[in-house]
């Protein structure tokens, strides 16, 4: 079947919850994606900042291969070497202390919160169940997630959410104290709001959130989930911070495209989940875990995080040429290493240019509704940057 018979089909059995662009992808390959009609596209996308080193990478292809073949679930009743294996590899990578594993971002945010509300609990301090996290943040999409997900137009209809939820503005740490109780359990943050438009606070507004965490005994909760494993530049997007979290979340590009996540928890809160507390059955299965552990022996063996911070910062600087020539379209250039947006001017919609670049065949995403987001593969060159660059100057040109 072509695109547009596939799309008549997608149409008819797929729940219409997504707002999908009409575009059927067959197959992938580095930053090349392949549609039904054959039509080859520059992907810049990268799945939403999840395939880290592209697509089939063989050294992903083969360590899925190969495990499925020899072990790829027996539950959580038993340990499994591979979950060992890649959760010891990120510890030693975090710097923090131990690991759980599950599927998605959403999921590993419950987690969080979860831990933070337990933790207190088990310290003889159950009233402390209050989380303060932040306007515009984006969390995931399961209730517990979605509750500390400060974006009204989510919450639309699905209330009843989880109570004792404050929000205050991103980026202001004084609205952030006021609202800090002796019954806050919990501080949530992203180190860069993604979703929300890639808000980039300066360094200090994490360092601040971390001494007020000292002060009051509130957690400190930093969902890396768009920002960890080398997007920004950093391992961990809080590096640019010189700070730890008490517990952290990851998800998209540490499975490079399978599903996968994981919380890691600073030593003095492992404690915060006890036997039975908290679980998912098919969570840090082998294969997932065989394919984190290749990401990260990846992420060390092609020095993926410099050069997502040498790559980004090279995209950053075109991106600001352009909004030099474009002042009237191109309001801000935003973002950190691999993850960078444009901010477009009153009277332009991101959508608009994410369908002239698709017809250009080159694949962008969308961060709120005025921002146009590049998350490509951590492995991309220069030439397949700049071929990209030249469409996006193109569209921008003739908008
Ligand atoms: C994408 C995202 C999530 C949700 O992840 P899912 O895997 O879709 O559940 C949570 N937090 C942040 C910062 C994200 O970017």
């Amino acid at each position: 079947m072509n695109n547009a018979e596939w799309i008549t089909h997608g149409k008819a059995a797929l729940l219409g919850n997504n707002a999908r662009a009409p575009l059927v992808l067959v197959k992938g390959f580095g930053s090349r994606l392949w549609d039904a009609d054959g039509t080859r596209y520059l992907d810049l996308a990268g799945g939403i900042a999840v395939t880290l080193v592209g697509h089939c990478h063989p050294r992903i292809v083969k360590v899925l291969s190969d495990q499925a073949g020899t072990l790829m679930h027996v539950s959580n009743l038993w340990y499994t070497d591979k979950a060992i294996a890649f959760a010891e590899a990120l510890t030693h990578r975090t710097g923090l202390s131990k690991v759980y594993l599950c599927h998605s971002g959403a999921e590993a945010n419950e987690a969080l919160i979860k831990l933070a509300r337990r933790y207190h609990y088990e310290n003889k301090a159950p009233a402390r169940t209050e989380i303060i996290a932040t306007h515009n943040s984006f969390h995931g999409r399961t209730l517990g997630a979605l509750s500390v997900t400060g974006q009204p137009k989510y919450h639309q209809g699905m209330q009843p959410l989880l109570p004792n939820v404050t929000f205050v503005p991103y980026n202001d740490i004084d609205a952030m104290r006021a609202a800090v109780t002796p019954q806050t359990a919990a501080v949530i943050v992203e180190p860069i709001q993604a979703e929300g438009g890639i808000i980039v606070p300066p360094s200090s507004y994490l360092a601040d959130i971390r001494r007020l965490c000292d002060e009051t005994g509130a957690l400190m909760l930093v969902d890396e989930v768009q920002t960890g494993f080398g997007r920004t530049g950093k391992f961990l997007a809080c590096e640019w911070s010189n700070i730890q979290p008490d517990a952290v979340s990851f998800a998209k590009g540490i499975g490079a495209g399978f599903p996968l996540g994981a919380m890691v928890v600073r030593e003095p809160f492992i404690g915060g989940l006890p036997p039975g507390t908290h679980s998912s059955t098919q969570g840090g299965n082998p294969l997932a875990a065989a394919v984190g552990l290749e990401v990260l022996k990846m992420i060390d063996d092609e020095k993926l995080v410099e050069h997502a911070q040498a790559t980004g910062e090279y995209l950053h600087g075109r991106l600001r040429s352009l909004q030099g020539y474009h002042p009237n379209k191109i309001s801000e250039v935003r973002g950190k290493g691999l993850l960078q947006g444009l901010a477009l001017a009153e009277g332009y919609e991101a959508a608009q240019v994410l369908a002239q670049l698709r017809e250009h065949h080159v694949l962008a995403s969308l961060a709120g509704s005025k921002v146009v987001r590049f998350t490509p593969s951590l492995l991309i060159d220069r030439d397949e940057l700049d071929e990209g660059l030249a469409v996006v100057e193109k569209v921008f040109g003739a908008l």
